[in-house]
């Protein structure tokens, strides 16, 4: 056994007795980590001794904080999964803190106990903030042996700026106790995906450019600019979306067959696939904006309207990727997102290449097409040739018919958990397989920097489409020219 598998088995024996959560009162606290918590606790996930110390600016008493958190959970967890509610609220107890007052650290310290004890920290705030944090937490005591910490995104803005916030984490903690979080990676379609591809003898043999003949993964949603105005128009589609949740997508897709399901087996062979894109080309790129149009029967505004002025950012891109090895010469990865789209969806799309030769005189095959919906709908969709009923007095008519599972239709009774939850226990138990490690975030950055170079030096500005529809004409051209038509 290496030093380092050594060092995290003994760690991985090392479950939180304490939790602190930064940024306790804001939004992703209220809707996803304290119901997370609490479905934990309702299921009996969490050990009965763990403590949960919310933090932040607002001045509130431990009993003001359950409080608060119950109307949280009120609002935003079901009714029928609010059973333990009352015994998790008495988990709660919490500290007023400025992170940028280094002095309030120390009582935060004794709250949470002390140092020595196992801590798992979760920093739900704004990015800028996260070097103060460590460092009252590393002047506190609270970055020892036993402590681990979660980082929300977005991890910078570029390559520069991620590696600073990574320098300032590493400063304090080694990699092995660093958490990045892809909320992606939660999601049990996603992980599914590590199933399908790795639980099963079919698919893999074919899992190359002999057989596939291009890739698409979209991410459509129909909202616009929603609150986070300022932090979108900085950001932008292409940082947004691709830099993190589509290009785990395609790293997923694209991956060897790891050794095991164990973290370093698995972000090894990500990481190699994200070295591998290539750099995007002139016209390999499309970005758009949304004017005004309809989505779901209603009207809405246009993106400028919504943010009160003009802007570049673009709020759509599609580009054309590849994948530089063995496995994927001369295969596309197409890859769409976008605000304002007609419909809500997540769902990669593996098309098949044609049969070699037809047996079926004159009647047309379809080639087979995988398709992973992940979300709203968590489906399996594999359409196959099959024989149209009848007597064939021309020659056997064929069609293509779908091989389809529905994962809620083939695991009821199993309630279906919100990525967080998954997450929220990982980082407890310190299992780092589903966050993502430095060498990928930054391997994502690199390729994500240089297709905003390439904009920046083509000149490159949004073209306008028509909220609720699928993006700007010249998103249909990127793939139309190579004879490939986008799912929908
Ligand atoms: P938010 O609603 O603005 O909450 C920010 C939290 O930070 C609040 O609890 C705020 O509480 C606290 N805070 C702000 N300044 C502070 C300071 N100087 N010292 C201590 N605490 C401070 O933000 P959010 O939407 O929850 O997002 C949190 C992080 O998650 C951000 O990095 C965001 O990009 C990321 N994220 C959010 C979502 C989402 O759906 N919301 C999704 C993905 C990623 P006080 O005002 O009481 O101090």
């Amino acid at each position: 056994m290496d030093v380092f598998t050594a060092q995290r088995r003994n760690f991985m024996s090392s479950t939180a007795n304490t939790l602190l959560l930064f940024g306790a009162t804001g939004d992703l606290a209220q809707r996803m980590l304290l119901p997370s918590l609490c479905a934990l606790h309702s299921d009996g996930l969490l050990e009965p001794d763990m403590r949960i110390v919310g933090t932040a600016r607002s001045e509130m008493t431990d009993s003001e904080f359950r409080n608060f958190a119950r109307g949280a959970l009120e609002k935003f967890m079901p009714a029928n999964r609010r059973g333990g509610t009352a015994d998790f609220l008495n988990r709660l107890s919490y500290q007023q803190l400025d992170v940028k007052d280094p002095a309030g650290f120390s009582a935060l310290a004794e709250k949470v106990g002390g140092p020595g004890g196992q801590l798992a920290i979760f920093l739900s705030t704004a990015p800028s903030l996260f070097e103060t944090t460590i460092k009252g937490l590393q002047t506190a005591g609270l970055t020892g042996e036993g402590s681990r910490i979660s980082l929300e995104k977005p991890l910078g803005v570029d390559l520069a700026s991620s590696c600073e916030i990574n320098d300032a984490v590493a400063e304090a903690f080694p990699e092995s106790r660093i958490f990045r979080i892809d909320h992606y990676l939660g999601k049990e379609t996603v992980q599914n995906l590590i199933a399908l591809r790795f639980a099963n003898v079919m698919f893999e043999p074919l899992w190359n450019s002999s057989y596939i003949e291009h890739v698409q993964i979209t991410v459509g949603e129909t909202v616009g600019l929603e609150s986070r105005v300022d932090f979108y128009d900085e950001a932008g589609a292409l940082r947004d979306m691709v830099q993190n949740h589509m290009l785990q997508l395609l790293a997923l897709v694209a991956m060897e067959p790891p050794t095991s399901f164990d973290a370093s087996a698995v972000r090894d062979e990500k990481v190699k696939v994200l070295r591998a894109l290539r750099p995007i080309g002139p016209g390999e790129s499309v970005t758009g904006q949304y004017r005004g149009g309809a989505v779901g029967g209603a009207i809405v505004p246009g993106y400028d309207e919504e943010l009160g002025r003009g802007s570049n950012t673009e709020t759509f891109v599609a580009l054309k990727a590849h994948v530089d090895n063995w496995r994927w010469k001369g295969v596309p990865f197409y890859l769409r997102t976008g605000k304002r789209m007609p419909r809500r969806v997540t769902e990669i799309v593996v098309q098949f290449r044609p049969i070699p030769h037809s047996i079926f005189n004159g009647t047309r095959t379809v080639p087979n097409r995988l398709v992973i919906g992940i979300q709203p709908e968590e489906n399996i969709t594999l359409s196959l040739m099959a024989k149209v009923p009848g007597l064939d007095r021309e020659g056997m008519s064929l069609r293509s018919v779908p091989l389809e599972i529905s994962m809620p239709d083939a695991f009821t009774g199993q309630h279906r958990r919100i990525a967080y939850e998954r997450l929220l226990l990982d980082l407890i138990e310190c299992d780092q397989t589903l966050f993502v490690r430095r060498d990928e975030v930054e391997a994502q950055w690199n390729w994500i920097d240089a297709i905003r170079g390439e904009w920046k030096k083509e000149g490159l500005t949004p073209k306008s489409y028509t909220a609720g529809s699928w993006g700007p004409s010249a998103a249909i051209a990127l793939t139309e020219r190579d004879g490939v038509s986008w799912h929908e």
